[in-house]
């Protein structure tokens, strides 16, 4: 049951289920018309023009008939192993009939193997194996038709496809070699339908007409069922089916005319046609499994990523907090540990790391919603406020690396609106990756923060260092994921801050600070309904290290 659910389900991609598309269409009238077009230039008087026998033509003829067509069988075979769909057993088991019936036929054919041909009685023979081979395969495309479109219960196949197609590739060579038998050692029982070696008698003529009767027949069931890719070739097929006929029959069927050469160059074409069509959507469905593979791919690195980028964020936003709180600790612990323990100093101490605690959890909180795009906590903010906040929390840093801290702000420096605790981080963040490029490099070393009202509607925070700067190779890299070049550093602080921003609807960039080092820059909405944080500290300049 599994098997049939998936079967039915593999249908929508192949070209025996498929509808076909207008272009297909149309291509399958052009081909229709172009043989039309070939078959009144070769039709009619030309037809019966003898240029004379070409030795190779047969044997060639019937080789290349049998491999087209012997590939088309294997190719339909394999759809129905996946399809269980008995009318592809049909149509592979007929392409399989006309592949076999054709090896009969060639060493049949008179002055090919010997003057009269191999196994039978020169023209009868091969005229009965033709008549056979071209009545047989219309009757596969006929059971085909009216299969294809039966209760699925009954159309799909529900026993082993193995031995459906075993016993399908036995049951046509056993029809073959009946026929081949009946053609051959039976030619006495069978009708004359040549006269003598070289000429037809007047009954190949009525089966050549019952033959086109045949096609015709098959071309209106066809009509009538017609649905998919597969249907509209096989009306093709029929089409060069009955060209071919009536080339070789009419006016009058005479060997190695020019009628009789193109018969059988049509009928070539209609071998082919199907295996073209389904080389074709095979390599359309290989193109697919690879751009499916593809986009499955990307999307599981996607996954991964972040996946990877939450537990990298979770860690790197909540180091500072922790090595805040333990710095406080031993500093509590100090405290106490004194001869008189000074009891002040260590309550100062608990309730920093309290405050550190409280910071960790809101910083999760605050990844949370910023993974979630959760716009929630968003208030109108002071900037000045959290460049102040971001400045205590790296005072420790900033002393231990004597860094002078230089603030600025623009004196109408209007609200920003966003959320308080992802801002102080991207703060804090571009904060400490000055510090950090300053604490290597000798010179002076001060970090500039200044906040500014841009273009009247928007607020500009740039944070500037004095340190190493962004190589020219590295500035396009700084703000992927997990690029660093810090050999403690995780590479996730610059995407968090960017991603911050950006959920801001802002911008954060970075660019070369003169005379050197490097500033770091970013663009927040002002807050239009809020107020106008005015400040008196409008500038200036603290030595934190004697802060
Ligand atoms: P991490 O700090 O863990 O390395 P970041 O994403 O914050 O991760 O930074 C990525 C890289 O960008 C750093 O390793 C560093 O090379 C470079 N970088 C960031 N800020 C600065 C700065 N102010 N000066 C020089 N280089 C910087």
């Amino acid at each position: 049951m599994a098997n049939t659910a998936a079967a039915s389900e593999e249908q929508h991609f192949v070209l025996s289920h498929l509808s076909p598309s207008l272009a297909q269409r149309r291509l399958a009238l052009a081909v229709v018309l172009a043989l039309l077009v070939a078959f009144a230039i070769t039709a009619g008087p030309l037809s019966t023009i003898q240029p004379g026998r070409i030795g190779a033509f047969v044997p060639a003829y019937a080789t290349a008939i049998f491999v087209t067509d012997l590939l088309t069988a294997v190719l339909l075979f394999a759809q129905f192993s996946i399809l269980r769909s008995r009318a592809l057993l049909a149509i592979a088991s007929g392409y399989l009939y006309t592949a076999l019936m054709v090896i009969p036929w060639m060493l049949t054919f008179p002055g090919v193997f010997t003057p009269s041909g191999l196994l039978g009685a020169g023209l009868q023979t091969t005229n009965w194996l033709y008549s056979l081979w071209h009545a047989g395969f219309p009757m596969f495309v006929i059971a085909y038709a009216l299969s294809k479109d039966a209760d699925p219960t009954k159309e799909l196949w529900h026993g082993s496809t193995g031995a459906a197609i075993l016993s399908s590739v036995a049951a046509t060579g056993a029809v073959v070699c009946a026929l081949t038998l009946l053609a051959t050692a039976g030619n006495d029982l069978m009708p004359r339908i040549s006269v003598d070696s070289v000429r037809f008698s007047t009954l190949w003529l009525y089966v050549a007409g019952c033959l086109v009767v045949l096609i015709v027949v098959n071309l209106i069931v066809l009509w009538i069922r017609r649905r998919s890719v597969l249907d509209l070739w096989l009306m093709v097929v029929m089409c060069a089916y009955l060209i071919e006929i009536c080339l070789i029959s009419f006016p009058v069927p005479i060997r190695y005319s020019i009628g009789w050469y193109a018969g059988r160059v049509f009928g070539l074409v209609s071998s082919s046609l199907v295996l073209f069509v389904l080389l074709y959507e095979i390599t359309m469905l290989y193109a697919q499994l690879l751009r499916a593979i593809g986009a499955q791919r990307r999307e599981r690195e996607a996954r991964l990523m972040t996946g990877d980028a939450v537990t990298a964020t979770i860690a790197h936003e909540v180091k500072q907090p922790l090595s805040a709180m333990i710095t406080n600790a031993d500093a509590g612990l100090r405290w106490l540990d004194r001869s008189v323990p000074d009891l002040d100093e260590a309550k100062v101490a608990f309730k920093q790391i309290a405050a550190d605690g409280r910071r960790a959890g809101a910083v999760i909180g605050s990844i949370r919603a910023m993974f979630k795009r959760d716009d929630r906590g968003r208030i109108s903010l002071d900037i000045k406020e959290l460049i102040g906040e971001a400045l205590a929390l790296a005072r420790g840093d900033l002393q231990k690396h004597r860094i002078l801290v230089h603030t600025e702000a623009d004196v109408q420096l209007p609200q920003v609106i966003g959320d308080r605790i992802q801002l102080q981080q991207v703060l804090l963040n571009l904060i400490t990756n000055a510090i950090d490029s300053m604490a290597g490099e000798d010179g002076p070393r001060v970090l500039s923060v200044k906040s500014e009202v841009h273009d009247g509607v928007g607020v500009m925070v740039s944070v500037a260092d004095t340190g190493a700067g962004i190589g020219s190779q590295d500035v396009d890299r700084i703000f992927n994921p997990l690029f660093t070049t810090k050999s403690d550093g995780m590479g996730m602080g610059l995407p968090i801050c960017r991603s911050i921003i950006e959920a801001h609807e802002g911008r954060l960039w970075v660019a070369e600070n003169t005379p050197r080092g490097a500033v770091f820059q970013f663009l927040l909405r002002a807050d239009s309904g809020g107020s106008t944080a005015v400040s008196a500290s409008v500038s200036g300049t603290v030595p934190v290290a004697a802060a």
